[in-house]
């Protein structure tokens, strides 16, 4: 049979793999003993699944197996095993969660460090093994085996291999003098490296050891084969909170949620009383790389004392805290409920009701004491809480009002709406925002300019989903939002407004002129006070602003939404002035030009840029 070649992807990975002179070689061990674990849990989890209860619980294990002699190291598992498709599919193409992180953002990294911090899964096992052979069972498949040597690609046959599950054989590298591969063979070293990173896992790990011991009533001394068990077997998160190193929990959420930073925060519950129940939840540094695709799955993994029940389980996790990451376990919970049950327990929504609180207090404690950590998380999930806000016509608006951050115009840097408030001056009314497609644009929007003027700050949005945000929330602290676009900014004393009146009275004949030139491009034209380098501006209305009108244009059919909007001209520009002394085709010529700009500040496309862009060269 002919060699397969491994997928290009994955031969970058295996590359790395065989070539590092890499320091963390002693992973390998825990890569495929938490791939044994998963194993076994698939199979235990389907047997319960389809009610077959002969299983017990306790005839799995995974085994190890050192020969000094042969040089190889054996790892077997009674877990679900594979058919020679999955041999295939699975061992030939790693192109799985870790893989696509490395692929994303280490393309050109040091090798040294990057293996050490993530799950490299598999393949690791060439970083010790010149070959590793696979033989694999699953229940209704023939048996088969996968073998490679490393780049030159693998072979998959068929085999006899007898029991359900998998026996992974590493034949180890040989180094010579060296020597550095051998280790893998001591069981003492075996015995040492289970413990330091495969303690929690839930299965036995076995081992046969030999002691050697007097023989009784004699002085001889014999040699006893014993099995023995290498692993506590206590899981993480049953454990004492005060036993626990910060480096195991991190160690932990990269084997159990396949990411290779660290997280941000780790938050580890134990609830007794009416309500018992353990909880280790995280807040991941970056999302997962399907996190904005329809094969993410929110929620948490569910154990019933200790024994996976679900993998997802978004009965207790709300939409809006989708990025956490982390396990329930209850004692009080059925092995056999069913996902509809689930939806109706009491018991789980009083969890998931505890656990948002507790989320929410860490997100908040993390804003308030690690600013800077907190602010790297909004910047990659900031959009799932304005949403949350958003969504449900607010319903949990109130909730989440205070993890927001918004990009402050005077202060330069993002800040919380409490800050914003907290800093506002005596006379200030409302809290301004001004939207844009971009920071800078927003920073230099003409119609910010007399807001800022004033005094007052102003938040910068650069979202889709902000302004909608800020408008489902409508007031924070009693002080409500104000765009600085908004039809009515009201920033001006009873003089000022008088004599904004009788400019606008005197100029009435002017605008009319120039809103019939204009015709139908737009809903009217005013004077405007709100500007003060600027000649003109785009307005929207109450119930649309031009940044909500962008929005709504890109999703599907908004092409077809009319454009339409409220031409402001500041009347103390130099332009202005020289309007009313035009004829009427300059002044049309004018209105459009002037129309035109305010489109393009606004971040809207022209109707006509060829026409613009000629009218700028007569007037030139
Ligand atoms: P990951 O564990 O992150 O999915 P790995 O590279 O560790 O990635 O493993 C690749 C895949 O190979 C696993 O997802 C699993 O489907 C399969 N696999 C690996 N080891 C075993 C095993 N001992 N028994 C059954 N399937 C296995
Ligand atoms: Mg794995």
């Amino acid at each position: 049979m002919s060699k397969k070649q491994f997928k290009t992807e994955s031969k970058k990975l295996l590359d790395l793999m065989i070539n590092s002179i890499y320091t963390h070689r002693e992973i390998f061990l825990r890569e495929l003993i938490s791939n044994a674990s998963d194993a076994i849990d698939k199979r235990y989890y389907a047997a319960m699944q389809s009610g077959e209860t002969g299983m017990d619980k306790e005839q799995f294990e995974i085994r190890l197996e050192p020969d000094k002699a042969a040089r190889t190291l054996t790892i077997t598992d009674n877990g679900c095993g594979m058919s020679a498709s999955e041999l295939e599919s699975n061992l030939g193409t790693i192109a799985k969660s870790g893989t696509q992180a490395f692929r994303g953002e280490h393309e050109n990294a040091e090798d040294i460090d990057i293996i050490g911090r993530f799950g490299v899964g598999f393949y690791a096992a060439f970083m010790v093994a010149k070959k590793v052979t696979v033989y694999s069972h699953k229940e209704g498949e023939d048996a088969a085996v996968w073998e490679s040597e490393g780049q030159d690609g693998y072979t998959v046959k068929p085999c006899d291999y007898k029991p359900i599950g998998t026996k992974i054989v590493l034949t180890l590298k040989d180094d010579g003098e060296e020597d550095r591969y051998s280790e893998f063979l001591e069981p003492y070293r075996l015995q040492m490296l289970v413990k330091k990173y495969s303690d929690y896992i839930r299965y036995p790990i076995r081992m046969q050891t030999e002691r050697s011991r007097k023989k009784e009533g004699s002085d001889e001394y014999e040699t006893v084969v014993e099995d023995q068990t290498l692993n506590s077997r206590v899981p993480l998160w049953r454990k004492n909170k005060n036993e626990i190193t910060k480096e195991e929990y991190a160690q932990f959420y990269r084997d159990a949620f396949h990411d290779y930073e660290e997280p941000v925060s780790t938050l580890h519950i134990n609830t007794e009383g009416m309500l018992s129940y353990t909880a280790l939840l995280y807040l991941p540094k970056n999302p997962p790389f399907d996190f904005n695709t329809k094969e993410f799955k929110r929620g948490l993994k569910l154990y019933a004392n200790g024994v996976m029940i679900m993998e997802h389980c978004e009965e207790l996790l709300p939409e809006y805290f989708n990025f956490v990451r982390g396990l329930v376990d209850s004692p009080d919970l059925s092995l056999n409920i069913s996902r509809e049950m689930l939806q109706h327990d009491r018991q789980l929504s009083a969890i998931a009701n505890n656990l948002k609180k507790k989320i929410l207090a860490e997100l908040l404690r993390l804003q308030r004491e690690e600013r800077e950590q907190y602010e790297a998380f909004f910047k990659a999930f900031g959009r799932t809480l304005k949403f949350g806000v958003y969504d449900q016509f607010g319903a949990n608006k109130d909730f989440l009002k205070d993890t927001l951050l918004f990009y402050s115009r005077k202060e330069d840097k993002p800040i919380t709406l409490k800050e914003y408030v907290d800093a506002m001056p005596e006379a200030q009314t409302h809290i301004y925002y001004a939207a844009g497609d971009t920071l800078n644009q927003v920073k230099k929007l003409p119609q910010a300019e007399r807001v800022a003027e004033k005094g007052y700050d102003i938040l910068c949005l650069t979202e889709d989903v902000d302004e909608f945000a800020l408008r489902v929330l409508e007031s924070y602290q009693e002080k409500p939002f104000r765009s600085v676009s908004d039809p009515d900014l009201d920033l001006n004393t009873e003089e000022e407004k008088q004599e904004m009146e009788k400019r606008a009275e005197e100029a009435k004949p002017l605008l009319e002129r120039i809103k019939t030139a204009l015709g139908d491009k737009v809903q009217d034209v005013r004077l405007t006070d709100r500007l003060r380098n600027a000649a003109a501006c785009l307005t929207g209305d109450e119930g649309m602003s031009v940044e909500m009108y962008k929005v709504l244009r890109a999703m599907p059919n908004g092409a077809e939404l009319p454009m339409k909007f409220t031409l402001e001209l500041n009347p103390d520009h130099p332009v202005f002035a020289k309007l009313p002394a035009l004829d009427d085709e300059r002044l049309k010529e004018y209105a459009e030009l002037l129309l035109a700009q305010a489109t393009l500040v606004a971040g809207l496309p022209l109707d006509d840029p060829a026409a613009f862009s000629e009218a700028v060269c007569r007037l030139m």
